[in-house]
């Protein structure tokens, strides 16, 4: 197991992506994160440039396998090379507080294709997380090691936990838990209302980041 973040264990997002704001396009093209240095690969792909710019300090770019690209910026050091193949356990580098930044963090950012400035995809919805600043942990956000696909194609309406919960098989307190999900986890709910049991009302879910299908009680989220 793995993640689609770029970190590991506890950390914070300190700014939105699309935060409107002072930056040349008016917004915010990635997220901002902080957390432990060490910063680890978001995708099985190839490391495409690294390189400085007086904006992104110092950074990487990672081509993923949907064409996109990956930028790591504001690091203090790079710990891989141009040509490189890498995946989500591969240590890349170091966060830091290089170019325009006024502390340590890092800016994810996700380039559609074109590979240009402020034309990006949602790295919180990559992520599989809240596009929202908060406190977050990264073992509760983990994919499949050999997907390379973060969203699944649920169509419910996105939904995010307000507490600690269990996904389970059937609607019913009963049934077997299939697992343990944390408050910030995002899920879809593909169905509401489909029964009622133990004093509740349950819905059918699917976490949006692993794909986990199952029911919950539609007072847990926000
Ligand atoms: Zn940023």
């Amino acid at each position: 197991m793995a993640t689609n973040i770029p970190l590991t264990g506890n950390f914070k997002v300190t700014c939105e992506y699309k935060r409107k704001g002072s930056w040349a396009a008016g917004w915010h093209t990635g997220i901002d994160l902080v957390g432990d240095d060490t910063i680890y690969g978001t995708c099985d792909g190839t490391v495409t440039k690294i390189g400085w710019d007086n904006s992104y300090g110092n950074y990487i770019t990672v081509k993923a396998p949907d064409g996109k690209y990956h930028w790591f910026c504001h690091l203090s050091k790079v710990t891989c090379t141009e040509g490189q193949k890498i995946s989500r356990t591969t240590k890349i580098g170091v966060m830091g507080s290089t170019g325009n930044s006024t502390g340590k963090h890092l800016h994810f950012e996700i380039r559609n294709s074109s590979n240009k400035y402020a034309d990006n995809s949602d790295p919180a919805a990559y992520m599989g997380i809240p596009n929202k600043v908060g406190d977050y942990n990264s073992s509760n956000y983990q994919v499949d090691s050999s997907s390379n696909s973060s969203t699944s194609n649920a169509t419910g309406e996105l939904k995010t936990l307000a507490r600690n919960t269990n996904l389970r098989e059937r609607p019913t307190t009963d049934s077997d838990i299939i697992d343990l999900y944390i408050e910030n986890t995002t899920l879809y709910v593909l169905e509401a209302g489909v029964a009622q049991a133990n004093g509740y009302t349950w819905d059918k879910v699917k976490i949006r980041v692993t794909g986990a299908e199952g029911y919950m009680i539609n007072q847990n989220y926000k």
